[in-house]
């Protein structure tokens, strides 16, 4: 008998590796896979853009009325990586950026904003068979989903892995301590916000990935996904 097809929510704090984990999995089991905070990140440079961020101030009336002019959506290019679009432009290098990463979570903590992106995940997952990476998948977005996980490790493991990874990116303005604090500034926003706030579903497993090797992560999150379709 063919394996059931499930519905994968991975959640977790930031720069965790979820989505490295997420990709390795759905690859490995031939399921779609959804970045939803790739999602978040192209609607904040949609706001940097057009000039809708002043400090830590949004121009949420404008944000608003241009919520249904922003087209997200992801391609795979020809190395079969997945990009993020925005409104006919590839924006994946520009959200990976230090000046989207320090404004994101501000635009993520905003309610219309979010009904608009989980509606879309939503109808991304309708057909099971998805692995979706994020912050609310497992409470939100997809509550009834048979396999959830929600990813933790140090602030400072996070910090390091994301600096290696914007210095391998070319990056050589962002130091050591600007990385640290976006991590704790934005879990600070994420957890606390009022709509959807970062928190672990009941029904997930958690998994604190501070001292796993990227292999050794995978092969856990693969094991644990046998479980579930057994
Ligand atoms: O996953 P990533 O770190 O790229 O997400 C960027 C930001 O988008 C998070 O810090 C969070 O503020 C927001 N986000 C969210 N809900 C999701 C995914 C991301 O609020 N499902």
């Amino acid at each position: 008998m063919a394996q059931k097809r499930i519905t994968i929510a991975i959640d977790g704090h930031s720069s965790c590796g979820k989505s490295t984990m997420a990709k390795a999995l759905a690859k490995r089991i031939g399921y779609a896979y959804i970045d939803t905070g790739a999602m978040y990140r192209a609607v904040t440079l949609y706001c940097l853009d057009n000039g809708m961020i002043d400090g830590d101030k949004v121009n949420k009336q404008r944000l608003r009325r241009h919520m249904p002019k922003i087209e997200i959506t992801f391609k795979v290019d020809d190395e079969g990586k997945s990009n993020t679009w925005l409104n006919g432009r590839n924006v994946e290098k520009d959200i990976r950026g230090m000046e989207v990463s320090s404004k994101v979570s501000l635009i993520a903590a905003i309610g219309f904003v979010r009904r608009a992106m989980v509606e879309q995940q939503q109808a991304m997952g309708r057909n099971k068979g998805i692995v979706m990476d994020g912050r609310d998948i497992g409470t939100v977005v997809f509550p009834d989903a048979e396999f959830k996980v929600f990813v933790t490790a140090s602030a400072q493991v996070r910090a390091e892995r994301r600096f290696k990874e914007l210095q391998s990116k070319g990056d050589t303005t962002t130091t050591f301590d600007e990385v640290l604090a976006n991590v704790v500034e934005r879990d600070r926003i994420d957890s606390t916000r009022k709509e959807s706030p970062l928190r672990q579903a009941d029904d997930a497993l958690l998994l604190d990935n501070s001292n796993l090797t990227i292999d050794e992560q995978n092969e856990w999150l693969y094991n644990e996904f046998l479980k579930k379709v057994k």
